[in-house]
């Protein structure tokens, strides 16, 4: 089932996320129902603060896009990251561009390490502790933000925050178009 994803400015962004035990009602039809959402609207991470849910999990998943046909092929990785924790951070960090469906049409290049140790469980409440890099890595770090509370535009500048303001303003107030299900924030 798809869900209404929720955009920037909604309260349950800006909550910090609880951690969930293993006897969380629905749990695996509730992971199924966020890699839908999430591939419905073309995305490579989803965490469920931006389903309306202030728990500590997200879903990451990357499919190959053919240019010729203009469709994805089927999943070539994907992760069910509950309760994650972040071991250590490596030396290197690089710019990455970055988007978010919670924040529409913007795109804007983040610092960040390239390199992490990460603890987590999946959805069969198996733990994990990796060494992680590449786009798993990045991917990661965004969606713990979410599970903080905070969103990749508060990582940038001021100046560049100030230059998005109103883009910002217009997707809190619900002046946007996606293809995807939106859920209107609360007045
Ligand atoms: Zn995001």
């Amino acid at each position: 089932m798809i869900l209404p994803i929720v955009g920037y400015g909604h309260p349950t962004l800006r909550k910090t996320a609880e951690p969930i035990t293993p006897d969380y009602p629905n749990l695996k039809e509730l992971v199924a129902n966020m890699y839908e959402t999430m591939y419905n609207a073309d995305g490579v991470g989803l965490a469920a603060p931006q389903i309306d849910l202030p728990i500590r999990l997200f879903v990451v998943g990357f499919r190959p896009y053919d240019e010729k046909t203009n469709t994805y092929g089927e999943p070539t990785e994907e992760h069910t990251v509950i309760n994650p924790e972040i071991v250590s951070f490596g030396d290197k960090k690089d710019w990455f561009n970055e988007g978010c469906l919670s924040v529409p049409d913007i795109h804007e290049d983040v610092l960040r390490p390239t390199t992490l140790r990460l603890r987590w469980m999946d959805e069969d409440w198996q733990q994990h502790e990796e060494e992680i890099d590449g786009l798993f890595a990045r991917v990661a770090q965004h969606e713990i933000d979410h599970l903080d509370g905070k969103v990749f535009t508060d990582r940038l500048s001021s100046l560049r925050r100030t230059m998005l303001k109103r883009r910002l303003n217009d997707i809190q107030t619900g002046r946007i178009q996606t293809r995807y299900r939106m859920k209107p924030n609360k007045k």
